[in-house]
This record gives C-alpha cells, structure tokens and sequence, in this order.
C-alpha cells in the first residue's frame, strides 16, 4: 500500500522533530561534529560542509584536512577548528562525523574511510567520496554502522547499488537498502527521497537553484550538525534535508535560481531555522 511505504516531509511533520536551544545550555549540549573532506582542488567543499554545519547548530566544529591548507582554512572559517589530516584521525571526544566531501579517491582517502568505518562506532554521514570509494571496494559496506546517514546523488547511488531502469526502480532499491543496511539513504534529487527500514520519505522544500556543485557539500555538514546535537539519524536526515531546501527557497528572496551559490544557502540557514517555528 503506498501510502504506508511513502510520506511526505513537509513543515507539519518536520515541526515535531525540531527541538529549540535550551537557554541553560553550552557548546558542550550540541555535540562536536567531525567533518573529513578536501584535497587538493577541491577544498572548497571541506570549507562549505564545515560553514553549514557550523551554521546548523554543533556546539564544536573540527575539521580533518591536508596540513597545506590550514592557513586557508583558518582564516576562511576562524570558529572551525582543524585536525592535520598527516598526523592521523582522532575520533576523541566526536560525536558526529561526516565524511567524503571533496575527499578525492586516492588511497590515502581509502585508508581515512576504512579507519573511519573500522574505528568509529556512532552513525556518520557518508556522502560524495566515502561513497564512490564504498562502491569500489565494496566489502567496506560491511563495516558501515547501523544508524548511519548515505548521501548519494543518483549517479552516486548508481555506483553504489547498480544501474536502476527509472527513478522508480531506483526508489525501491534505496528502500530495500536502507532495509538491508541497516541505515539512512538519503537519494537527493527535486524531491529528496529519505528511506529508512523500507519506508520513504519525500522532501518538499528546495529548487532548481540548488542544482550546482557544493549543494550536496553543504547539506552534509547540516545533517552532521544535526547528529552532533543528538538528533536521531533518521530525524537528522529528515529535518537537515528539509532546511537545506528551505534555506535554497529563501535564498530566493535575494537571488535566483541562476545567481544562488551554495554559500548563499548556508547564509540562509538562519532564515530557515526561524522558519520551522
Ligand atoms: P550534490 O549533487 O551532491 O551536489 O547534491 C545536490 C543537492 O542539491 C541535493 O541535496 C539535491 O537534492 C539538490 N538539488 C539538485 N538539483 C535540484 C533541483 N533541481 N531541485 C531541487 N533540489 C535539487
Ligand atoms: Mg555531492
């Protein structure tokens, strides 16, 4: 029956999971989130994953990045804190991590996810990179923690889980998965699918402005925020992909679908959190 198998997120729904700041609260109460992105020539994605999740509500903020790019990184981000990716990952004290923007697929970033997967036992946000490394060496998906947050794009998904005939057969795959995984699939497209144990929901907010690269960067730091301040997974999943789509339909208000960057989105965060009250 399809309206069992299929919901829609919409502000109805989404206002039951928000949970406003409590006034007797610090950086401690929300979380301290751990984003592993970047490379070389695709920093910015480390930079956009870690400015939305900073806007989205974690307590702490660090970064995992190539030493070369500390400098940038500091004085593009100074409330972002960094890891040297060449000493090593720490998971000390994180309790969320998001992982794969920008990251390339190299073997030095095969080695950060299958640590990451090995070591880090809360759920994670896996997106971009982590993903296309996943999908080529596939018996890391054994070692992804249940709870855990996927974020494919279609093309993304299709590595991942086979070549799908439509967007229907596609949908279904991503149900059975998240099922079989034991995780949260988020399939991004015009109305984000979010599947958890065989069940899905549709998005409704967000357009065609978001359709330009570092989109799916910044939508990962949001739902890592949120894991950080101790939404659950699925919760995190629904409600990041609904305000990154609400910030893309503000954003509108001073740019168009044209004219929006997905820095323009994270500057709209604001706007979008006041929007679920
Ligand atoms: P990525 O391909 O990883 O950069 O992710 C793109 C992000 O933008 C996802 O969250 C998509 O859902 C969103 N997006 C891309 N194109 C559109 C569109 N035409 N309408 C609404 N959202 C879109
Ligand atoms: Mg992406």
């Amino acid at each position: 029956d399809i309206e069992t198998v299929f919901q829609t997120a919409d502000a109805a729904s989404i206002q039951h999971i928000y949970k406003p700041r409590k006034p007797f609260s610090h950086k401690g109460s929300y979380g301290h989130a751990l984003i592993i992105a970047g490379n070389t020539g695709k920093m910015g994605a480390a930079l956009m994953a870690a400015h939305a999740c900073l806007r989205a509500g974690a307590g702490l903020t660090t970064l995992n990045i190539p030493s070369a790019f500390l400098n940038a990184v500091h004085s593009h981000l100074p409330e972002a804190m960094c890891q040297l990716r060449e000493n090593g990952l720490s998971f000390e004290k994180i309790n969320a991590v998001g992982i794969g923007p920008g990251l390339g697929t190299g073997d030095d970033s095969l080695q950060l996810i299958e640590q990451t997967l090995n070591e880090y036992k809360l759920p994670s946000v896996i997106d971009a990179d982590a993903l296309n490394i996943i999908s080529t060496h596939k018996r890391l998906s054994r070692l992804i923690t249940p709870g855990s947050i996927l974020t494919p794009h279609p093309k993304e998904f299709e590595r991942l889980f086979g070549k799908a005939e439509n967007d229907f057969e596609r949908i279904d795959t991503a149900l059975k998965k998240s099922a079989e995984l034991n995780c949260v699939i988020i399939l991004k497209g015009t109305y984000t699918l979010i599947a958890q144990n065989g069940k899905g929901w549709f998005n409704t907010t967000g357009n065609a402005g978001l359709a330009k690269g570092g989109s799916g960067d910044i939508l990962t730091g949001i739902v890592t925020a949120l894991l950080a301040q101790k939404y659950h997974p699925f919760e995190a999943a629904l409600l990041g992909v609904y305000l990154h789509g609400l910030a893309a339909d503000i954003a509108l208000e001073k740019q168009s679908q044209e004219s929006m960057i997905a820095s323009d989105v994270v500057n709209c965060l604001g706007a979008a959190f006041g929007g679920l009250l």
